[in-house]
């Protein structure tokens, strides 16, 4: 059943975030936004006024003082249509559209019912389909309104520094590159790097972790993130919907808007209902020739708490999810994840913190240790991979200089490959891509390359011309909570799967280490990739989990693509579902709400249709008095609605399986 009382406020709402102040500047939104408020609340109030009607003409129905005055009946047919107005509205409006509705299925029985005489049942049935309306309507507003919060929490006024003054500004007002000062308590209004000053700030917005996040010179801070301690001056980077936090908004609002697959299959059974309700009906008119029972049978079969226990479901768990710092592009993500039967994972930056540190470095033929990382780091010198920025920190470190060169030619999954400007070559990367440039790989590399005892350690090959240099050690920790989550997932019959472009021998300490079902190395984007596409050939529903960086084509690629976020939005863009941290038992967290939403949903469906076929029979039987009926009808309806609502109020349960 629609919410008729908070129409206005789902059409319109929608479009006042503050994040698009921010960008337009429109200094009037604002305003706008508390009329919206204050329309709805009178509308509500009317719908209220209705309500008490109704009940004081029950109530004046039961005592019957009011009889001596005039006919009982008069009064009782004048409160129903008057407090029964909405219905009767909503009906004939979707009488014109020829479409279905319980609102039109009411009306019927209501008219039916004063008909044959019956006022005062008409008038117990008005009164309930009301009640249950403003309280329907209550519930999902709420529910948006806890997305709403998300997103009122971004400030409107900014401290900013101008001409050596400090001013207060609209943070529309600002622009990039100017200097903006939070004080601790107040919230961080744009993305920027700190430039001066000390502090803790709380990324809960962001990230769903409460523990403060230090930040100092040359930090990023988020805006949406309240400062705690310190006062900072920040170099505006971001602003409005440009920010992280911004993206995460857009993206919620876009999850809220999108219909999951389940909801159309809701909207239909309720359609379905509808018909399946009048069919009973008319059924039981010809074979009992009571009036009674087919008015009880038309109210109570349309009963159904699906239509908006569904939708209310999906929003309940996207918004839920959302304050854990896990963000869901659509319902359609949440239903998905309920299928997966298979995790692939990425390695380096997923299992692993992904900031290696060199353990080793074992020079051959001759060349020694400094010269082997500094041909390394020559290569690496704009090398994004965590791997190269190792070794060119070490370099760095070691002071050694790093001269210029003429290409550089970067092979993800292999390494690099760079000609120096005097026609040398230096290859930098796995032993395939050595061997592939005909390079003759020496008998003690095997000993470089021996990681198999030691998970997390990685080895690069060095090769210089047509020599082999030396080989580079380094280890990549694995992350602390991996073990365990991988634990919880195997446990619940996931399949885990390890994929990884590293050595084969390196994947399967890794993989042993961790637990994981099967572990996969040396392999190619692309071989990743056709991995996937196997594995949903045989039949399984992947969910691919991965940095985002290197793994869109995988991520894309896969039933569900989950990044690890970091706090970066590369990762919203390309990812299906994103975990702001890179805490990986949120991948536990939110598997489990998607389970716990589809349980919700599929309880409300099992529900109506025994609700529904219990209530036709007995109706049938003339054993269910019209009264009884819209009891039942509203209370069975409110009931799988409040069950929806309750996956809001679902506490994290972190790092238990929350399956
Ligand atoms: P993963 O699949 O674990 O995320 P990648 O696909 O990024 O790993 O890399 C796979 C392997 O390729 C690495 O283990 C390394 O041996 C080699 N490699 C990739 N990029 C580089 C680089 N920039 N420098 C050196 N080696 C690299
Ligand atoms: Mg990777």
């Amino acid at each position: 059943m629609k919410p008729t009382s908070t129409k206005s406020h789902a059409e319109e709402g929608n479009s006042h975030f503050p994040g698009c102040e921010c960008q337009n500047g429109d200094g009037h939104e604002q305003y706008d936004h508390e009329d919206d408020y204050s329309h709805e609340h009178s509308a509500e109030a009317v719908e209220y006024v209705r309500l008490g009607l109704l009940a004081m003409v029950i109530i004046s129905s039961l005592t019957g003082w009011w009889k001596h005055f005039m006919s009982h009946d008069w009064l009782a047919l004048a409160a129903t249509v008057v407090g029964g107005w909405p219905i009767f509205e909503e009906a004939w409006e979707n009488l014109r559209k020829r479409r279905m509705t319980m609102e039109l299925s009411m009306t019927i029985a209501l008219i039916a019912a004063l008909c044959i005489g019956q006022f005062f049942t008409a008038l117990v049935i008005a009164f309930f389909v009301l009640f249950a309306e403003l309280l329907e309507g209550y519930t999902v507003g709420e529910g948006r309104r806890a997305i709403e919060k998300l997103i009122e929490s971004l400030p409107r006024q900014v401290t900013v520094r101008r001409a050596g003054e400090e001013q207060q500004v609209a943070v529309s007002d600002v622009s990039l590159g100017e200097t903006i000062i939070i004080r601790p308590g107040e919230r961080v209004p744009a993305d920027g790097t700190v430039v001066k000053g000390h502090s803790f700030v709380d990324q809960a917005s962001i990230t769903g972790e409460s523990l403060p996040v230090e930040k100092a010179e040359g930090t990023k801070v988020f805006a949406g993130t309240i400062n705690k301690e310190g006062v900072l001056q920040v170099s505006v980077e971001k602003i409005g919907r440009d920010t992280t936090f911004g993206k995460i908004i857009g993206i919620v609002e876009q999850a809220e808007k999108s219909k999951a697959p389940v909801q159309r299959i809701a909207d239909r059974f309720a359609a379905a209902l509808v018909y399946f309700a009048f069919g009973a009906a008319t059924l039981t008119f010809i074979v009992t020739r009571n009036v009674t029972s087919t008015i009880a049978v038309i109210i109570v079969a349309g009963a159904c708490g699906v239509a908006a226990g569904t939708p209310l479901a999906i929003l309940a768990g996207i918004g839920n999810a959302a304050r854990r710092g896990i963000v869901i592009k659509g319902g359609i993500y949440l239903e998905l994840l309920n299928g997966i039967d298979t995790i692939v994972l990425d390695k380096t930056g997923t299992l692993t913190l992904g900031v290696p540190r060199i353990t080793n470095i074992t020079p051959l033929n001759g060349a020694d240790e400094d010269g082997v990382l500094q041909m390394a780091a020559i290569a690496e010198q704009h090398s994004e991979h965590p791997l190269g920025e190792a070794i060119v920190q070490k370099a760095r470190e070691r002071g050694l200089p790093l001269r210029e060169y003429k290409s550089i030619h970067y092979m993800p999954g292999k390494g690099v490959h760079c000609s120096g400007g005097d026609g040398s070559e230096i290859l930098v990367g796995t032993r395939g891509l050595l061997e592939e440039y005909g390079l003759e790989i020496p008998k003690e590399v095997e000993q470089v390359l021996v990681t198999k005892d030691r998970p997390g350690h990685t080895a690069v090959l060095v090769g210089r011309n047509r020599n082999v240099l030396g080989g580079i050690v380094l280890a990549d920790e694995l992350r602390t909570e991996a073990k365990e989550t991988i634990a919880a997932l195997n446990r619940h019959g996931y399949r885990t799967i390890l994929l990884t472009g590293d050595a084969p021998e390196t994947a399967q300490a890794a993989g042993q280490e961790l637990g994981v079902n099967e572990s996969i190395g040396g392999l190619l984007p692309e071989q990743k990739v056709d991995k996937i596409r196997e594995l949903l050939r045989a039949g399984r529903k992947v969910a691919m989990v991965g940095d985002g960086v290197n793994d869109a084509p995988a991520l894309a690629e896969a039933t569900v693509g989950i990044a690890m976020g970091q706090g970066t939005d590369v990762a919203l863009e390309i990812a299906d579902v994103t975990l702001m941290t890179s805490d990986l038992s949120r991948l536990l967290e939110v598997l489990g709400i998607s389970k716990r939403c589809y349980r919700v949903i599929m309880f409300n469906f099992c529900g109506t249709i025994v609700v529904d076929t219990i209530g036709i029979a007995f109706a049938f039987f003339g054993m269910l008095a019209p009264i009884i009926a819209a009891l039942i009808h509203v209370g069975s309806e409110l009931a799988f609605i409040m069950n929806s609502a309750r996956l809001f109020r679902q506490q994290a349960a972190h790092k238990s399986p929350a399956v």
